[in-house]
């Protein structure tokens, strides 16, 4: 199974479909884009299954500077592990 490492706002839109955590960032026209961005990013990836446990941290990096393997964000962050179904 292949796996996928997405970055913070790609994986609350995965597992929770929840992009409020975007306005904090940017501006309304920017985060219109960035959803669409990801939402095409991210349809290509789907269906995906959280692999990571938020208790212990397995499949989850907090500061990761390997790009978002959907949205190609290359920011530093913190990085979860989906598995492709
Ligand atoms: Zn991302």
């Amino acid at each position: 199974m292949e796996s996928y490492w997405l970055c913070n706002d790609c994986m609350q839109a995965v597992a929770y479909d929840d992009f409020c955590t975007l306005s904090l960032y940017y501006s309304e026209a920017e985060v219109e884009r960035r959803i669409t961005a990801m939402c095409t990013a991210l349809q290509a990836l789907l269906p995906l299954s959280a692999d990571f446990d938020p208790h212990t941290h397995t499949g989850s990096e907090a500061c990761s500077s390997h790009p978002c393997d959907a949205c190609c964000s290359a920011l530093h962050g913190a990085r979860h592990r989906f598995t492709r179904l």
